[in-house]
């Protein structure tokens, strides 16, 4: 007991409001001190809020893993706000990723390179390649000018939990385990960055995200996907080592159902009176064109099918909001598995344990 007790010691978390479209640099400041003394920052980025600790520092980074619970085997993503920072960072960057570069960033792609030695092993997980990304958001920009240090930052959740878009959701995973929360609103697009692994033959997506593949393969057409993005098939064990966690999992049983979006609707309609037959609260996570054809069940529109991104953006809020009200059993739509979609299912499927249903 006594020896856990630096690590269960509650902390004071401070939490800073700031605007998001122009943020007052000395709040930003605030955060910046809180990094370079070795302790935890959450802030918003444009894909999800991070937990952000000063990079080269092992131990605030160790503190990451502790408040999150994350397995040790998990590497972190380094966040820069200039390509010259990640010079020091890699052995050497390729002319595929400058282009990559000047074409994504700063935004929701994180690349993987060949570690230089500079880069601690904690990062890494003991790998040899090390995941870096710029972020398209004022705030976290200015964070990580502010520090002048790459920011280690995995997504502000407790390891397991839906990714935060809110300060809300940093608060209900994090409060009292991190220093610091810069609240700067909701994020926008609402899931992780795609992984792309460049330190192999064809680039390899890792892990679908904010840059579909459809927009990486019209910069380059060689681009390939991970085969356990594209399989169902649980046995193939994915090349990224957070993939192959259970991940924003709500407290709820979930299923997801895909096929023809009428054949959804008619099978979760069966399915929903099937289990309050059986006694339980349903919650049916649905979409603006097909919310009024269920008739029972807590039913939440998450976006619209017309526009996937809306989607995304409210995933991870909308599996809380099922948390919220204390459902038993989560009914979700599928979408299809393109574009912005692709990142949708692969969270779905997480969140689900693999229980997809096709209809
Ligand atoms: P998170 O920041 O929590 O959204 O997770 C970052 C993701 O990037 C996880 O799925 C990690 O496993 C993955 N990742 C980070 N570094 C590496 C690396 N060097 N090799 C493969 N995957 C990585
Ligand atoms: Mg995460």
């Amino acid at each position: 007991q006594k020896k856990r007790r630096d690590i269960m010691e509650e902390i004071q978390t401070k939490i800073i409001k700031v605007n998001e479209k122009n943020p007052e640099k000395d709040l930003i400041s605030l955060g910046a001190n809180v990094i370079n003394e070795g302790g935890l920052v959450a802030f918003p980025t444009e894909t999800v809020y991070g937990l952000g600790a000063n990079g080269f520092n092992e131990e605030a980074v160790k503190k990451i893993f502790i408040a999150k619970g994350r397995p040790q085997d998990n590497p972190l993503i380094l966040h820069v706000s200039s390509v010259e920072q990640v010079e020091s960072l890699v052995e050497f960057i390729s002319p595929e990723a400058r282009i990559l570069m000047e074409r994504f960033w700063p935004g929701p792609l994180t690349m993987l390179f060949k570690r230089s030695s500079l880069v601690p092993d904690i990062i890494t997980a003991g790998l040899d390649t090390v995941a870096i990304r710029m972020p398209n958001h004022p705030i976290a920009l200015e964070l990580i000018k502010k520090s002048g240090v790459p920011i280690a930052a995995p997504s502000a959740n407790t390891s397991g939990k839906p990714s935060p878009t809110l300060a809300a959701h940093v608060m209900e995973d994090l409060n009292g385990k991190i220093d610091m929360i810069i609240d700067g609103g909701s994020t926008g697009i609402g899931v992780e960055s795609t992984v792309l692994d460049l330190s192999v033959h064809d680039p390899m997506i890792l892990r679908p995200g904010g840059i579909t593949l459809e927009e990486l393969r019209k910069i380059n057409p060689k681009v390939v996907e991970d085969l356990s993005i594209i399989k169902d098939d649980k046995n193939i064990i994915p090349k990224s080592p957070g993939q192959k966690y259970r991940h924003y999992a709500p407290k709820a049983e979930m299923i997801v159902f895909t096929g023809e979006v009428q054949n959804i609707v008619d099978a979760i309609n069966e399915y929903t009176y099937k289990c309050i037959d059986q006694g339980k609260t349903v919650g049916i996570m649905a979409t603006e064109e097909t919310k009024d054809r269920y008739k029972k069940g807590i039913i939440i529109s998450v976006g619209s099918r017309r526009d996937k991104k809306t989607i995304a953006h409210n995933l991870f809020n909308t599996i809380r909001l099922f948390d919220e009200k204390k459902v038993d059993i989560i009914l979700s739509e599928g979408v299809e598995s393109s574009y912005i979609g692709t990142a949708i299912m692969n969270r779905l499927k997480k969140a689900s344990g693999g229980n997809i249903k096709k209809v």
